[in-house]
């Protein structure tokens, strides 16, 4: 008998071992992880300690070992307590109780081991069992049932922890804390029953082996599994992807959640299902375990796309046992990635291609179709930020969607886009291109924006592709030279781009790269044209420059004024002119020719360049003029920008004596509105711009009303008169009748060079 419950012992010692070494070697919840281990080491003393309680022959180390045991019995239950508050998360911040319970463990460890001593708690005796002889507990008194209540108390405690977190957790993980509550009560009831009956083996002992598997498959292996498993099947039921599980004969045995609602479209379900069953039928590696790959579906002309998936389902004895398909709905982030490209190819204001991708769609069309002969087409607003400034940004918006809403209906077929501002350019095959259509076009948009305030004007290149080879940003900048040449000539709005274009352009470079030599040496000449009363007699001179070049000769200032403004030069030229005229004043006082005065102009791109303010009055000083002999001619348009900041500047001029004068006025924009803002003292009045056409007798006689009407109204506004551009004495008769009293014009004198002015008019 003995020797069989010691094999049992062994058999359990193993047992206890073996999950020691597996614990031990698994990566898991540390904290938990260290307490199975504990418990499994306390489980393993307890039964060599019971080997040796068996085997003893003598009272002395029977009494020894029974103590030992006893005494291993409380620390097997605290550890046991305690790995049950890490699994269970009850109880785990217990701090003081701990402390009190650690001296009551330690009190009844010492009371267990005294016992071997005093026997104050109880003895032991030798009880004959099936023959052999055993020792067993007797004489139980009070300490005893000390340690029992102890024991007793800790057992509460760990079902209560148990039953409490049964109770709180869903069902789902009730069975991984009632398995190891199993385990544990079974040793439980055997250790009370061993006590209280006649067997004189602790038959607890037994079952630790047993329990000591349990309690680490249940807390280690087996419920992560199912939990695993379980969640697997939630997921899949709950994917927002398509998922059906078909059987061997091609069955379907499953379908999740999402499947269900997408098939329940019985159109969609049947392209679907002949959708897999083609590809099932087609397939041509059907040995292939899984494959992936993407589509789209035509379904009620709106696109479908998808990523699908087919696995083959195989069992444990590598036996294939059916299949299923995951289809991913791809269609929103298609879209999405759809949309982002187009907003990035595509401008937003317009809805047209971006420049990038405007010049790459015209290289990849020119590549298609080598064989065809294309124009490219660039169109441009003349002064789009003057309308801007005066319309406000929204209007401005208005011309441009305006004007690709039109080229996208005349050139559906073709490649357009918006290359910058205002800029937009269009690539057309020769047949289809069509000029009379193209300027019916730009009229169009150029009367619907056109108002009396302003006259809108778009002027277009259009180049017709040589060389399909050459990049499609140098075919729009040759538009733009074509467009760059027209830019005074007011009747043409259509240009083409050619040879005299371009070599045109390169003059435009020769002149720019000539400028600062010319300044430098002189070629610049201050030219004057004079103004004089009705009966010719000259009161002052507008200055006007003239590039005396060497090998062309006298070059006239449009044609090289507009390129200096457009190239930022202009301010330099302008501030010689300037300084030139004080020098000229300065002289003509040291001779006594006090009464002629000077107008000199000055362009609007020079309030970028030059402090306008500090130059002019830096000349008065410098020297020594009357500042009223200096006047300033300002051309109307410089008021629309910055309107505030030119006003404080205008009266600061004239508060310091200057006379200001307004150029051109009519040609402008809003000539009036700008009169009631800025104060100024001469009108400058440009009969060109009036256009007046003496053969046709309804517009001149309109215009010479429009005249004699901003002559009375400068009368109104104290405002004195210049008239320029006068041809006839008729014209003057007519404009002094009006109340006009001083004239600037080719009837009087053409701008001269100062020698020849000075000895025509010298008195
Ligand atoms: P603007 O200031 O309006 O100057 C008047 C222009 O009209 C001058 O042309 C003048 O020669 C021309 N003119 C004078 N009387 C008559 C006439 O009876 N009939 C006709 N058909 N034309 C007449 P110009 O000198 O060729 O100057 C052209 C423009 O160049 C000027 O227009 C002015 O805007 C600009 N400009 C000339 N010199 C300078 C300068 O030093 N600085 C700046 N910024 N611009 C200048
Ligand atoms: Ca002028
Ligand atoms: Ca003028």
């Amino acid at each position: 008998m003995k020797m069989f419950l010691v094999a049992l012992l062994a058999v359990m010692a193993i047992f206890v071992i073996l999950c020691f070494v597996t614990v031990k070697s698994r990566k898991d919840n540390v904290e938990l992880k260290r307490w199975i281990l504990a418990l499994l080491s306390c489980g393993i003393i307890s039964i060599i300690i019971y080997f040796f309680v068996i085997l003893s022959k003598t009272y002395e180390s029977g009494l020894i070992f029974i103590n030992l045991y006893m005494a291993m019995l409380i620390w097997f239950m605290v550890v046991m307590l305690k790995y049950t508050s890490e699994y269970t998360g009850v109880l785990k911040n217990t701090g003081m109780a701990r402390k009190v319970a650690f001296v009551l463990y330690v009190a009844d460890s010492c009371n267990m081991i005294l016992n071997i001593f005093f026997k104050h708690a109880f003895d032991i005796m030798q009880v004959e069992w099936n023959g052999e002889l055993f020792y067993d507990i007797c004489s139980l008194k009070v300490p005893f049932f000390l340690h029992f209540a102890l024991v007793g108390a800790l057992e509460c405690i760990i079902l209560y922890m148990y039953v409490k977190k049964i109770n709180s957790v869903p069902k789902f993980y009730k069975s991984k804390y009632a398995m190891v509550l199993v385990s544990f009560i079974v040793i439980l009831m055997a250790n009370i029953i061993s006590i209280f009956n006649s067997f004189p083996v602790d038959s607890s002992i037994f079952l630790y082996g047993i329990a000591s598997v349990a309690i680490c498959y249940f807390s280690l292996i087996f419920i992560p599994k199912g939990l695993e498993k379980k969640t697997l099947s939630y997921l899949v039921a709950e994917m927002s992807d398509v998922v059906c599980v078909f059987d061997l004969w091609g069955k379907c045995v499953y379908q999740n959640e999402t499947a269900k609602k997408v098939l329940k479209d019985e159109k969609f379900a049947r392209l679907t299902y002949d959708y897999f069953s083609n590809w099932i039928e087609n397939r041509k590696d059907k040995s292939l375990k899984e494959e992936c790959w993407d589509d789209v579906f035509d379904y009620d002309g709106i696109s479908v796309y998808f990523e699908c998936r087919y696995n083959k389902i195989i069992d444990d004895n590598n036996e294939e046992i059916g299949f299923f398909f995951v289809m991913h709905d791809r269609t929103e982030e298609v879209e999405e990635f759809k949309r982002r490209h187009y907003r990035m190819a595509h401008d937003e204001l317009t809805g047209l291609y971006r420049r990038e991708y405007f010049y790459q769609n015209v290289e990849i069309a020119l590549r298609d179709n080598s064989e065809k002969d294309y124009y490219l087409v660039c169109s441009d607003i003349t002064e789009f930020k003057i309308f801007n400034e005066l319309f406000g940004q929204e209007r401005g918006n208005e011309v441009l969607k305006s004007i690709a809403r039109g080229i996208s209906h005349n050139y559906k077929k073709d490649v357009y886009g918006r290359i910058s501002g205002d800029a937009f350019a269009w690539l057309v095959p020769a047949e289809r291109y069509n000029e009379n259509q193209l300027i019916q076009f730009i009229k169009e948009i150029e009367n619907e924006f056109s108002s009396n305030l302003y006259k809108m004007r778009i002027a277009v290149g259009v180049y017709k592709i040589q060389d399909y080879s050459e990049p499609a940003y140098v075919m729009c900048d040759k538009c733009r030279m074509a467009i760059d040449s027209i830019t005074n000539e007011y009747s043409r709005s259509v240009i083409y781009y050619d040879e005299k274009i371009l070599e045109k352009s390169h003059n435009e470079k020769r002149i720019v790269g000539e400028f600062e030599e010319a300044l430098k040496s002189g070629m610049f000449k201050m030219y004057l044209q004079p103004q004089a009363t009705k009966d010719g007699k000259v009161i002052g001179a507008e200055a006007l420059v003239r590039w005396e070049h060497p090998d062309k000769g006298i070059i006239a200032p449009n044609e090289f004024i507009p390129i200096f403004e457009n190239t930022g030069l202009i301010w330099k030229l302008d501030y010689y002119i300037w300084e030139q005229a004080a020098i000229k004043l300065k002289e003509w006082e040291d001779e006594g020719k006090k009464d002629w005065y000077i107008s000199v102009n000055i362009s609007p791109d020079d309030m970028y360049h030059v402090d306008i303010y500090s130059a002019f009055t830096g000349f008065v000083k410098t020297y020594g003029i009357d500042p009223k002999m200096l006047k300033l001619e300002i051309t109307e348009t410089v008021f629309i920008k910055e309107k505030e900041t030119h006003k404080i500047l205008i009266n600061r001029l004239r508060d310091y004596g200057f006379e200001v004068e307004m150029d051109d006025f009519g040609s402008g924009y809003s000539s009036l509105n700008m009169l009631k803002e800025i104060k100024v003292d001469v009108l400058k009045l440009d009969m060109g711009f009036l256009q007046l056409d003496e053969k046709d007798d309804e517009t001149g006689k309109r215009s010479w009303d429009i005249i004699n009407m901003i002559i009375g109204l400068a009368k109104v506004l104290g405002l004195k008169i210049v008239t320029e551009g006068v041809e006839t004495q008729e014209q003057v008769t007519k404009l002094s009748e009006m109340g006009c009293n001083i004239f600037q014009g080719y009837y009087f004198s053409k701008p001269l060079r100062i020698e020849e002015f000075e000895s025509k008019y010298d008195l």
